[in-house]
């Protein structure tokens, strides 16, 4: 592969007073890929996307397109450089409507004309189906797929570059989650870039091209996701054996 690198991380260290959550961590994402990061519960994945996005300090160097984002580029400049973030527990406005949920995401574009973000919406009802069916009901009542879809719809209003995913398939059924996997897969060929965090390893090893093993706050394992999947290690610790 000889894309660019749109996003590297290194050496990235994060500490919460005396628990050094990252302690050091290195990533590469390219142009168009889907990268996903794995690891056991308390590893530091939330904590390593937290950081990228510029909501925690943190120690090290992050590059978007070899430009450095120093502590002074906060949040809403991350977002206005094509970084967006979907938490892992969504943070929909609960009494707004699906369709007010969406218009927020597009703050960041409040400088183009409505047609623009009005166009994106259709894209994203394109994307959702099911979003476009409910779009006048609260997102408070959605089920549980409904709001993760929706926090997917409100980031792509952002018209990001950079696109990372929380977990998106936690606490979801087992057949909502493969739903919300081939929706992931249908993004990464819209060309936006992602970087998926997951428990999930085995679907998301499945869609992603390559992947980093988070283990406690360092990088234990990296490669091309089917090499990743067919590891020894990772299967038996994160596959559930094979
Ligand atoms: P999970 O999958 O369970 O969300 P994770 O891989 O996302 O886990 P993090 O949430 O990043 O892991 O947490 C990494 C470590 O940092 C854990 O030991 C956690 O207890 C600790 N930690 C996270 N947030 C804080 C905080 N606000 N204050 C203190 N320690 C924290």
């Amino acid at each position: 592969e000889h894309k660019q690198p749109l996003l590297e991380v290194r050496d990235l260290a994060v500490a919460y007073g005396k628990v050094e959550a990252l302690q050091g961590a290195n990533l590469t994402l390219r142009e168009g890929e889907l990268v996903t990061v794995i690891g056991p519960n308390g590893a530091g994945k939330t904590t390593l996307l937290s950081a990228l996005m510029g909501l925690l300090p943190a120690r090290g160097e992050v590059l978007l397109d070899g430009q450095p984002l120093n502590a002074d580029v906060d949040v809403e400049a991350r977002v206005g450089r094509g970084m967006i973030l979907v938490p892992e527990k969504r943070e929909l406005f609960a009494e707004m409507s699906v369709e007010d949920n969406l218009r927020l995401g597009a703050f960041s574009r409040r400088g183009e004309g409505a047609a623009a973000r009005e166009a994106t919406m259709a894209d994203v009802y394109d994307l959702f189906p099911r979003l476009k069916e409910r779009r006048g009901q609260e997102a408070g009542t959605l089920s549980g797929g409904e709001r993760q879809m929706l926090a997917m719809g409100r980031a792509l209003m952002a018209k990001p570059r950079v696109l990372m995913l929380d977990e998106p398939s936690l606490g979801l059924a087992p057949l909502i989650i493969r739903e919300i996997f081939r929706i992931v897969s249908e993004l990464k060929k819209t060309g936006v870039s992602i970087l998926l965090v997951e428990q999930n390893a085995r679907a998301a090893l499945k869609v992603a091209d390559y992947g980093y093993v988070l283990e406690t706050g360092h990088v234990a394992l990296e490669g091309p996701s089917a090499d990743l999947a067919a590891d020894e290690r990772v299967a038996a610790t994160y596959l559930g054996g094979k």
